[in-house]
């Protein structure tokens, strides 16, 4: 995706003042009609004045009214495409294949013109003309041309979401938008919002100077009647949200119903259980009709007993009642023909009922929705500022998302939305959600932005700045992994380390710092196809399938039980022996990802070996990415593709434990020393530098009982204690020279300590002989 496609660059060079070529379009009649009735028709010419006269235009309008999938479309048709792409970045994957499909279709052109491109895949040409993308797939093209010369215009979808990579990209096109004019070649950029809440983009002196126009697209909103709880269920909202399906659906006229709830296990329970209360097939009710249920309490009767049996309602005396429900699934990680389902209308006789997470609140719009449950929380990654542990959190959504929920249920008719809260709690809700750069470490980002010369990142026009301790901690973990330059000790002002050779390799690759560190180190012995291996898998979420979930019955807790133990027995067989024995967890995932390949990584061997399937074709995906990358910037490594593995031998394993604590170094723990234990419960916990609290091997892991003095670990995660996942043991004697900042030495060292050689492609080589202390209380030891 990297050759511009012919022509592109040299009509770049004098383009019109104002494309005057309309490129027509030939839609179908239908499609044509359907266009018509979104609102944002009425406000084309609005838009396309906005967009000749000012470089920057911000679009507002409600979810639905047209904004992704018609601004592309105006701006195909006047001609801007004649000059270069129409980028349009999405937050989510999903998003953006779903809606490069639809605007294909919308415009009737193939998939080789209006195209998709997400991390793992696209089918972006030469041809293509319309290109929808994640907003990280447009970062990283920055890297390379920093002008983005390709393109004409860029759309920044969903700004409201405040994603991380959204506000930098902003930030960046703020100036990129400018740089252009200098040269004549104008690019047109424009911020695409579903609230009015933009005060961030456009009062932000130095974002914007002067501040760009809004376009207010008004939508026709039907009313939507919210419903609160008298009182907000304590736990249970998963319950709560399948006794309200069914009332909706028992007791009130047709229209789709739409669920909201926090995550895609929660939403594949809810589906199973509403498919079994109301199956497909219709059936004829066995007997007794007088048990059919109530149907008269109304709105008040909620939890009603007996709604299991709904499915027993005889067809064709209560129409909506005795309808099947067609009950679909909607998250972000669902194969996308999946997702696809949620448009089509639901079969005949049927009621459609999505089962969603938060994805269906503004990126996509389910059409046909009169009924919304929203149990009004979400679930969200949350981390500690300071220690960089995170969990998932579940926790209630803002003001402005339980009402852009709500909004769904008015699209096509006067809707109803239950909330399964009262209003009481509503009103303690936060407005907004606060940006996620308010809320994330951004070190990936710092490592991006460096990579791109921006060496003094405190000064960048962030939409919202994040915090300064955000970035301290993200500068001194870069220089920490050697991916930039270590701060001269008379030099005042921080933050404004320049990258090193290190660094501008780390940022290539698009993984996180840690994990990229890895690979940058790893040329040697052989390890690349393993450091590529584990780093794919360590970057996917979950590979094992979540077996400690409590269980429904008797029957499947014993299945469950069953499953546990042959997954600790396979764990056990990956974890390998002898060196690979102290690999730890890293081994198991790459035993897990062999092993998985050898049997032709079969949806079985995954399901018999407690492995997510999809997870491993990520990683497939991942692997093959990451060795185009290594390539790329390495060529002479003359690496090629190929799933299967021999295992590694002895020598390569332990290569590749030092590879992995020269990436995990920070997290770096050691077990609490017998004459230290002031409490039995903190027996087999380890301290680490950054939290105070002692932590523990999750029982998950291969080293959960083994115990090894140092360990590395991924993350922690905090359940009932504080865990750590991701486990591996460390050297003692690895520890000055792998990471030498974690050390305090007693005399300088004789050589600086090792960095990255890019010549020589080894680290590991060095040998020190100091004393050292581990930031915290450890005896001197001499290696
Ligand atoms: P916005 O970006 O303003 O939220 P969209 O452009 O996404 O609005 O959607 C406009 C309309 O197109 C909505 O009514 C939506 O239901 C419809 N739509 C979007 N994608 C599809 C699809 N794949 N199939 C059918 N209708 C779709
Ligand atoms: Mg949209």
């Amino acid at each position: 995706t990297t050759s511009a496609p012919p022509g592109v660059a040299s009509t770049l060079a004098r383009p019109p003042a104002k494309p005057s070529v309309f490129i027509p379009v030939n839609r179908t009649p239908e499609m044509q009609e359907e266009r018509l009735k979104l609102p944002i028709l009425a406000e084309e010419q609005v838009i396309m004045e906005a967009v000749a006269e000012h470089p920057i235009v911000i679009v507002c309008g409600e979810t639905g009214s047209g904004k992704t999938t018609q601004v592309p479309q105006f701006l195909y048709e006047a001609g801007y495409s004649r000059w270069g792409i129409i980028g349009i970045t999405e937050p989510r994957r999903v998003a953006a294949v779903a809606m490069s499909q639809r605007v294909a279709k919308e415009m009737n052109l193939s998939q080789r013109v209006v195209s998709y491109q997400i991390r793992y895949e696209g089918n972006v040409t030469e041809e293509t003309r319309i290109k929808f993308m994640t907003d990280g797939v447009l970062l990283k093209e920055i890297q390379k041309d920093f002008l983005l010369l390709r393109y004409k215009v860029v759309l920044i979808d969903e700004a409201h979401e405040r994603s991380v990579y959204t506000d930098i990209l902003i930030g960046l096109l703020s100036r990129i938008v400018s740089l252009r004019a200098k040269r004549h070649l104008p690019l047109k950029l424009l911020i695409m919002s579903a609230t009015l809440r933009v005060e961030d983009f456009t009062q932000n002196q130095r974002l914007f100077p002067q501040p760009p126009p809004v376009v207010k697209v008004e939508s026709r909103q039907f009313p939507v009647t919210v419903h609160f709880n008298k009182r907000t269920p304590l736990e249970d909202y998963s319950g709560e949200c399948f006794r309200k399906v069914c009332k909706i659906h028992r007791m009130l006229p047709a229209g789709g119903i739409l669920v909201f709830l926090t995550g895609q296990a929660e939403v594949h329970a809810l589906c199973r259980r509403l498919r079994r209360a109301f199956p497909h097939t219709r059936r004829r009710p066995p007997g007794n009709p007088a048990a059919l249920g109530p149907r008269s309490g109304g709105l008040s009767a909620l939890g009603v007993p007996g709604c299991q049996r709904a499915s027993a309602f005889p067809a064709g005396e209560q129409p909506d009642a005795s309808l099947p429900l067609h009950v679909l699934p909607l998250y972000s990680l669902l194969a996308p023909e999946k997702q696809a389902q949620v448009f089509q209308p639901p079969p005949e006789g049927t009621r459609l009922c999505v089962v969603a997470t938060n994805v269906a609140e503004t990126s996509l719009t389910i059409p046909g929705i009169k009924y919304v449950v929203d149990c009004g929380k979400v679930k969200k990654r949350h981390y500690d500022r300071v220690t960089g542990v995170s969990s998932f959190r579940v926790s209630w959504v803002s003001q402005a998302s339980a009402d852009q929920r709500a909004g769904r249920a008015g699209r096509t008719e006067p809707g109803h939305c239950y909330r399964l809260y009262s209003s009481a709690v509503f009103s303690d809700f936060e407005q907004f959600p606060p940006p996620e750069m308010a809320r994330r470490p951004v070190e990936d980002l710092i490592l991006q932005m460096k990579a791109l010369n921006i060496e003094k990142v405190i000064n960048f026009p962030f939409p919202t700045p994040p915090s300064v301790e955000a970035l301290i901690a993200a500068e001194e973990l870069l220089v920490a992994l050697g991916a930039l330059q270590a701060p001269q000790k008379t030099e005042r002002s921080r933050l404004s380390c320049p990258i090193t050779a290190l660094g501008r390799t780390m940022a290539t690759f698009p993984v996180a710092p840690r994990y990229a560190k890895m690979l940058a180190l790893s040329r040697q012995h052989g390890c690349l196809p393993y450091a590529i291996t584990i780093v794919a898998a360590m970057t996917v979420r979950e590979l094992f399938e979540e077996l400690d979930r409590p269980a429904a019955s008797d029957e499947e807790l014993s299945r469950l039980k069953d499953r546990r133990a042959r997954v600790a027995q396979m764990k056990r067989i990956w974890a390998g022996q002898g060196a690979a024995r102290k690999l730890g967890d890293i081994m198991v995932l790459l035993g897990a990802v062999g092993a998985c390949e050898y049997s032709g990584c079969s949806p079985q061997f995954c399901e018999a070996n407690g492995l997510r399937y999809k997870a491993m074709m990520e990683i497939r995906r991942l692997r093959g990415q990451l060795t185009t990358a290594v390539n790329t910037v390495c060529p002479e490594a003359g690496l090629f593709v190929d799933p299967k593995m021999q295992p590694p031998s002895e020598s390569q394993v332990t290569y590749l434990r030092q590879i992995v604590v020269a990436g995990l170094g920070d997290h770096l723990a050691r077990r609490v020393q017998s004459e230290d234990l002031l409490d039995d419960k903190w027996k087999n916990a380890y301290k680490t530098p950054l939290l105070d609290d002692p932590v523990f091997i999750h029982p998950s892991s291969v080293l959960f009982k083994e115990l090894p003095e140092f360990v590395v670990y991924q993350e922690i995660v905090e359940t009932t204690k504080m865990y750590m996942k991701g486990v591996s043991a460390v050297e003692v004697q690895w520890i000055p020279v792998l990471l030498p900042s974690s050390c305090q030495f007693d005399k300088p060292l004789e050589e600086p300590p090792p960095a990255y050689c890019p010549e020589k492609g080894r680290v590991l080589c060095h040998r020190a002989s100091v004393f050292y202390r581990v930031g915290w209380p450890l005896p001197a030891v001499q290696v």
